[in-house]
C-alpha cells in the first residue's frame, strides 16, 4: 500500500514539547493565559507566539542549549528507516519552529523534510509563517493545506499527533494515530483514532 506519513514534531517526536519548554524555562508570567486562549482557537498560532515572545528574557544562544538538551522517542530514527524501506513518503508538518527543529534534527542526525514556522531573532524574538493559509487563518503553519498538497495520488494519508495544533489535520487524514490532548479531541469528536506510546507502536501497524 501506498503512504504518505505526516508527522507532527513538538511532544510527538520531541519527548517533550520544545515550544513549552522554552516558556517554561525563560518567559515570564502570563505565558499560560496566552497559550490556554491559544489551545481554544481565540488566538493565532502568530498572535499568540508574538504576544509570548514579548515575555521571554533569553537570546538565541539560551534557547540552543536548551534544544540541546531535548530528548527524541527513542524509536523514532528506526521507524523513519522502516518508511525510507517501505518508500512511504515522510513529512514532519510544525506549529513550532524550524529553530529547534534544526537543533533536534542535527543532534540525532535526523534528515527528514519539515514545514514549520520560523523564529527570526533580531534583539527580541519574531515568528514568520510562510506556510499560513489565508482561508485557515488560525495556524502558523496550517497543516491542513499541507496535507492536501503533499498527500501522494493514491495514497493513505496517516497524520501522526499529540496536541492542538493536529486537531484539524487529524479530521483529514485516513488513519490517525494519537496520544495527549489529539487523542481525548478525537475521542469527543468521534474521530476514528488509533492510541499510541510510542513510534514501535504505530510500526506495528503499518508494516
Ligand atoms: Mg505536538
Ligand atoms: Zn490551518
Amino acid at each position: 500500500m501506498k503512504r504518505t506519513i505526516f508527522i507532527d514534531f513538538d511532544g510527538t517526536i520531541t519527548k517533550v514539547d520544545t515550544c513549552a519548554a522554552m516558556v517554561e524555562a525563560f518567559a515570564a508570567e502570563g505565558w499560560q493565559e496566552i497559550n490556554e486562549k491559544w489551545e481554544r482557537k481565540e488566538l493565532s498560532t502568530q498572535d499568540c507566539a508574538n504576544r509570548t515572545f514579548q515575555l521571554i528574557a533569553a537570546g538565541i544562544e539560551d534557547i540552543a542549549k536548551l534544544m540541546g538538551s531535548m530528548e527524541i522517542d527513542d524509536t523514532f530514527k528506526e521507524f523513519l528507516s522502516v518508511c525510507r524501506e517501505k518508500g512511504y513518503k515522510v513529512f514532519v508538518l510544525s506549529d513550532g519552529y524550524d529553530f529547534c527543529i534544526e537543533a533536534v534534527f542535527k543532534k540525532y542526525d535526523i534528515a527528514a523534510l519539515y514545514y514549520a514556522n520560523k523564529m527570526v531573532y533580531d534583539q527580541g524574538f519574531q515568528i514568520q509563517c510562510p506556510h499560513f493559509n489565508d482561508s485557515c487563518g488560525n495556524c502558523g503553519t496550517c497543516k491542513t493545506k499541507l496535507m492536501a498538497g503533499l498527500k501522494e495520488e493514491g495514497s493513505q494519508a496517516v497524520y501522526i499527533g499529540d496536541g492542538y495544533s493536529d486537531t484539524c489535520p487529524a479530521r483529514h487524514a485516513d488513519v490517525v494515530f494519537a496520544k495527549g490532548d489529539l487523542y481525548n479531541y478525537c475521542l469527543e469528536q468521534g474521530i476514528k483514532t488509533i492510541h499510541y506510546d510510542t513510534f514501535a507502536d504505530i510500526l506495528a501497524y503499518i508494516v
